[in-house]
């Protein structure tokens, strides 16, 4: 009988390993990111950190940066020369500003990988950035153009599709910004879905939309100038619901529970 548990015994203790590799091997392979920064007028050195950190505790991705370009408007990244330069990644995320590069060859070899099918995901002055090419390509990728912003000063960000999946699991819905750009809609394409509205003074935009770029999904949104709206958890949540929308893989396999910080009660 001793004989027989301690056989018992062994036995669990072998399977328990192929257990512990069985159930993480069915967790499925983290999507592979590349933010690409960098450019003029932002604090890329900081929301580069921010945003790797905030999206890769939130979902199964991995998010490599590159930073190029420097602070200038017209910088052609060495990154776009290689026309293989999205290789291996599941999604792009443009989070640069070179709003002075109009060149339609430069252009197309960044939207190459997004032609082929790569999703793409655009932050705040993404949408300026190589606005000024005549064949438009960069406009009709994301969906909107816009050729101006308004005053660093609040956004009331509110919320429109709120059955679209990005924000139907959004923990939030409206939101006031601390000093924000708002960017203006001078073009709105009929390929796109508005998600979020944002009102400036007098001023009311489209500041979180979608994308069909042909048969590529595209998630942008014009909010993140600032360091504290990039930090904010409400943005880096919105911004990790999109790129998993974008690459279809906003589900539970893909995005990590955050744990809830309860508010503290005000003391009397
Ligand atoms: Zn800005």
């Amino acid at each position: 009988m001793l004989h027989f548990r301690l056989v018992t015994l062994l036995l669990l203790l072998i399977s328990l390993p192929v257990a512990r590799s069985q159930s993480v091997s069915l967790l499925p392979r983290p999507i592979k990111a590349l933010l690409v920064c960098g450019g003029c007028c932002h604090d890329y050195d900081v929301q580069k950190t921010v945003l790797k950190a905030g999206i890769e505790a939130r979902a199964r991705v991995i998010v490599d940066t590159v930073q190029q370009g420097g602070t200038a408007r017209e910088s052609k990244i060495p990154l776009y020369a290689d026309p293989l330069w999205a290789r291996g990644y599941d999604v792009i995320l443009h989070d640069d500003c070179f709003g002075m590069v109009d060149d339609t060859n430069w252009v197309a070899e960044i939207l190459a990988p997004h032609r082929a099918g790569i999703p793409g995901v655009n932050l705040h002055c993404a949408a300026h950035s190589y606005r000024m090419a005549p064949d438009l390509e960069w406009p009709k990728y994301l969906g909107i153009r816009s050729l101006k912003h308004g005053p660093a000063s609040p956004i009331e960000v509110r919320s429109l599709a709120v059955t679209h999946p990005i924000l139907a699991g959004l923990s939030w819905r409206d939101w006031e910004t601390g000093k924000e750009e708002l960017y203006n809609n001078f073009t709105i394409y009929e390929t796109s879905l508005a998600l979020q509205r944002g009102r400036q003074g007098t001023e009311d935009c489209v500041v979180t939309w979608v994308n069909n770029y042909g048969k590529t999904r595209v998630f942008s949104t014009t909010l993140g100038h600032f360091n504290e709206t990039v930090s904010d958890p409400r943005y880096l949540e919105l911004v990790t619901r999109g790129l998993l929308w974008a690459c279809d893989r906003l589900n539970a396999d893909y995005l990590r529970p955050i744990p809830v910080i309860p508010t503290a009660k005000p003391q009397f």
